[in-house]
């Protein structure tokens, strides 16, 4: 039996219509690079895709300013900025981002997804880090501008694409403490392969004790970079261990799950019921879990938005009762976990058929390769 969804209010505004590409096009008006990317430099790139190490030949940029609000929107060339030494994002960290991703379909075609869902979401962030806001359209105008100026370094291929990086910080020259009155915001993109480059073969997490990442009230439910930030001593000494990423526990009891450094976990029970951690305002909403819970709803899955205790979920795992684990977001997709790990526990478990098909399914519909009834596809080029 399907539980009835109440949609989030990211997914209740992600839902709102939005004009086509070909009417947004030329908000940000191109100012093409006098020194793109040699044929050589291009080829070279493209042909060993990573992930997040190469970026294209231009970038979308507009600024605020507390008297003029949105101004100077354009596609300009990629290039270091020019920061002041004052700018407030480097004393107080004020800065939001976004990530989401091109993909080109086998006709040539570019597109992507739920665009709506993360301008959602970078204005939930921007009012959580006391950032301006901005129009949707406008958003969604400066991935249209700068995807069809470098539209040559969308990559072809399955698990291949333009990862997106929208982002937006406080530049104000000024080091009091208050909400900044100059803000600027910028796309980028680094063409890009596979998230982690061992495949779908899973990966092992290490669960932490006495690290956080966010707590009530804080800012976890904001896509900000002092939550990364946060993670990465607890995330360099997983590492250390041989683990690729760590779980985080909530902050009272260190006794339920919430999410990794950077994606959302689901677990499938052996039932055929999956779970995921709900939204407690501590995680992080992803667009990736909530096509997700979606999907499997849809096909009839008793999907559950709940507490999941680690105790239970590492005896599940022991009894047989927990069939699959896995972890989901823009960048890696869906990523099975096979071995989970903590101070008094250690248990493995085989890449399950249910994490596959979901990663299959979810694939397909953003490659183009099975129909979409959603409409969380957006034609960009
Ligand atoms: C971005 C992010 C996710 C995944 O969100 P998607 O919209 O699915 O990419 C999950 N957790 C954290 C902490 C994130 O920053």
């Amino acid at each position: 039996m399907a539980t009835t969804h109440v949609p989030t209010e990211l997914e209740a505004l992600s839902g709102k219509p939005i004009a086509p590409a070909s009417e947004l096009a030329g908000r940000f008006p191109l100012t093409p690079s006098a020194h793109p990317a040699s044929a050589e430099r291009y080829e070279k790139v493209m042909s060993e895709l990573a992930f997040g190490r190469e970026f294209t030949d231009h970038m979308a940029h507009m600024r605020w300013t507390r008297d003029g609000g949105w101004e100077d929107r354009g596609v300009i060339p990629y290039g270091p900025l020019t920061l002041t030494p004052g700018a407030s994002v480097l004393h107080y960290a004020q800065s939001v981002f976004e990530g989401l991703k091109a993909y080109r379909h086998a006709d040539g075609s570019i597109w992507t997804f739920r665009p709506t869902y993360n301008a959602a979401r970078l204005n939930h962030s921007a009012r959580r880090l006391a950032l301006p806001e901005m129009d949707v359209e406008d958003f969604v105008a400066s991935l249209v501008d700068y995807v069809r100026a470098d539209a040559k370094w969308v990559p072809e291929g399955d698990g291949t694409s333009l990862y997106l990086r929208p982002f937006m910080f406080a530049s104000e020259e000024f080091v009091g403490v208050h909400p900044a009155g100059v803000v600027d915001y910028y796309v980028i993109g680094s063409p890009s392969g596979p998230y982690f480059t061992s495949g779908f073969t899973g990966v092992p997490i290490w669960v932490v004790k006495g690290y956080h990442r966010a707590g009530p009230g804080g800012t976890g439910s904001a896509k900000c970079g002092g939550n990364y930030a946060a993670s990465l001593m607890p995330q360099t000494r997983a590492a250390e261990k041989g683990f690729s990423q760590v779980c985080f526990l909530d902050s009272y009891e260190e006794k339920y799950l919430e999410e990794l450094g950077g994606m959302n976990m689901f677990v499938v029970m052996a039932d055929g019921s999956v779970r995921t951690p709900e939204l407690t305002g501590v995680i992080l909403e992803g667009g990736t879990r909530s096509a997700i819970c979606r999907l499997l709803r849809d096909e009839g899955v008793d999907v559950r938005e709940e507490r999941i205790a680690l105790d239970e979920l590492v005896a599940g795992m022991r009894s047989g009762e927990v069939a699959e684990v896995f972890a989901c977001g823009t960048a890696a997709v869906v990523t099975p976990i096979t071995r989970l790990a903590g101070d008094d526990f250690d248990v493995e478990l085989p890449v399950g058929e249910r994490t596959k098909r979901i990663h299959q399914r979810l694939t397909d519909i953003q490659l183009g390769r099975a129909e979409d009834p959603y409409g969380w596809m957006y034609r960009i080029d």
